[in-house]
């Protein structure tokens, strides 16, 4: 497997390969059905998870719509508590800050505390060309990095891996990255934790330099959030010398406040806690505790477009809980990587065409990688309306329309054109009724387009009778 996304097939020809794979479905369903159950739970032992829900969505519409005051409020505080500000605006300018922040410390290795932002722009390969290693120290990064791998998965990046296959990659691939596995290194989870536990110990240990993402970034304190499960962020955080924090604008919230709403809906949607078990804050730099030099590195790549779009910007809402690929039929189905984006499921589907646009095949075809069942808008805590959006993205889809896309247009202004037409209606349904004996039950398979349509779909057979003429003969 090649460990980046560049120059992946479209979503269905991805997607097929995955569907075909019974191990890599096996592994998806499993560990999506579990998740999906206890999360389940753990939001419904609040009785105000409706409020939860309302109140988290409303705080990032509030902060969206002022968002170039925050982000300027931010930059204010996280100066004034010593820290450094750099703005990029695409991922080109990220990794180029992040690379010169780096090489002026002298240092050639960094650890990382798994963040979306520098996965989206691709920083570990920016960093390798200038001969820069950088370690992921996230359990599941780890393995992703170790095995040559992509994530597919927000919140669990190897989820489509189970212990066997980790256990292989510990095995084979820990040495050529510091401390190998221990001798006879069983399958078991313990066994396999105390591994990654002593590899990465001797990484946290020598690093000066370590690169963060944020979960959270609170404008009014300058005060930066990470949450996550392992405690492995928190080391990635205060060990080293500087602290490099790559962050989307779109994660700012006003108030130190605003933290109340998500630190209950975020742990309870992604992990089923109810509380998460690390819970790091900081702001700027402290003498004698932490890392001496901050540096965040906010990043726009195309989220001040998607702002722009009335419809698209409420996936900006989102707090990566992965609520919304645990309970997706297609994502469970097609595996992460068949989205080729490192945000897959129903929220990769509709974010990174906004990021990245829609002119090549893959992002083309995100927008119809769903089947509009709404399962995602159910269990999103800050309720984004992510089946309005696809269809808000099909629509744009369709209208740059290539030639699949263009007959698809003269099919529905056909039965536009007809359904205006009363009288050419009633004698198309009594023509089709007269013939339905002769209709085939599929698409044939030369008629341009419709070949993979009808490949799992039946057409519906007319009825003997119209509905007009049951009507006429019964009602009037
Ligand atoms: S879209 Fe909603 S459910 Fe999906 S990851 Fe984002 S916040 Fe969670």
């Amino acid at each position: 497997m090649n460990g980046t996304f560049v120059g992946m097939p479209a979503f269905p020809d991805a997607a097929r390969e995955a569907v075909g794979d019974p191990v890599l479905r096996a592994n998806l369903r499993h560990a999506t059905h579990t998740i999906r159950a206890k999360r389940a739970r753990a939001v419904a032992e609040l009785a105000d998870w409706e409020e939860l829900r309302r109140a988290g969505k409303q705080i990032k519409d509030l902060a969206l719509r002022d968002l170039d005051r925050h982000l300027l409020r931010l930059e204010q505080a996280v100066t004034a508590a010593g820290g450094t500000v750099h703005w990029a605006e695409d991922a080109a300018e990220a990794n180029r800050i992040v690379t010169e922040l780096v090489k002026a410390t002298g240092e050639t290795e960094v650890v990382k505390v798994k963040s979306m932002a520098t996965q989206e722009t691709g920083l570990n390969e920016a960093l390798e060309a200038e001969g820069i290693r950088a370690y992921e120290t996230d359990l599941a990064e780890l393995i992703v990095q170790l095995g040559e791998d992509r994530p597919s998965h927000i919140l669990v990046p190897a989820i489509h891996r189970n212990r066997g296959e980790i256990r292989d990659i510990f095995r084979n691939r820990m040495g050529d990255w510091g401390r190998p596995a221990p001798d006879g290194l069983s399958d078991s989870p313990a066994e396999l934790a105390e591994a990654a536990r002593l590899h990465l110990r001797e990484k946290f240990l020598r690093a000066k330099v370590g690169i963060s993402g944020a979960n959270f970034m609170v404008a009014e304190t300058g005060t930066l959030v990470v949450v996550e499960s392992e405690g492995n962020g928190r080391m990635c955080l205060t060990l080293p010398e500087t602290l490099i924090s790559v962050v989307g604008i779109e994660k700012t919230v006003p108030t130190w406040q605003d933290l109340e709403v998500f630190l209950q809906t975020l742990p309870r949607s992604s992990t089923a806690e109810r509380m998460n078990p690390y819970t790091s804050m900081w702001t700027g730099t402290t003498d004698g505790d932490g890392p001496r030099d901050f540096h965040l590195v906010l990043l726009d790549n195309g989220r001040t477009a998607a702002l722009a779009d009335d419809i698209g910007r409420q996936v900006l809402r989102c707090i990566r809980c992965s609520a919304c690929l645990n309970v997706c039929p297609v994502y469970e189905r097609a595996g992460g990587h068949a989205y080729g984006s490192v945000y897959p499921g129903p929220i990769g589907a509709v974010l990174t065409p906004q990021l990245r646009g829609t002119t090549s095949g893959i992002d083309a075809s995100l927008p119809y990688a769903s089947s509009l069942c709404g399962a995602c808008y159910e269990v999103c805590p800050v309720a984004i309306d992510i089946p309005e959006v696809l269809v808000h993205l099909r629509e744009r889809v369709t209208e740059a329309g290539d030639k699949g896309q263009r007959l698809e247009k003269a099919a529905v202004r056909a039965a536009g054109w007809l359904l205006d037409r009363p009288t050419a209606l009633a004698a198309a349904e009594r023509l089709a009724s007269a013939t339905r004996g002769l209709h085939p039950r599929r698409v044939p398979g030369w008629v341009p387009g419709a070949g993979p349509w009808s490949e799992s779909r039946d057409l519906p057979e007319p009825p003997a009778e119209s509905f007009r003429a049951w009507w006429k003969k019964n009602r009037t």
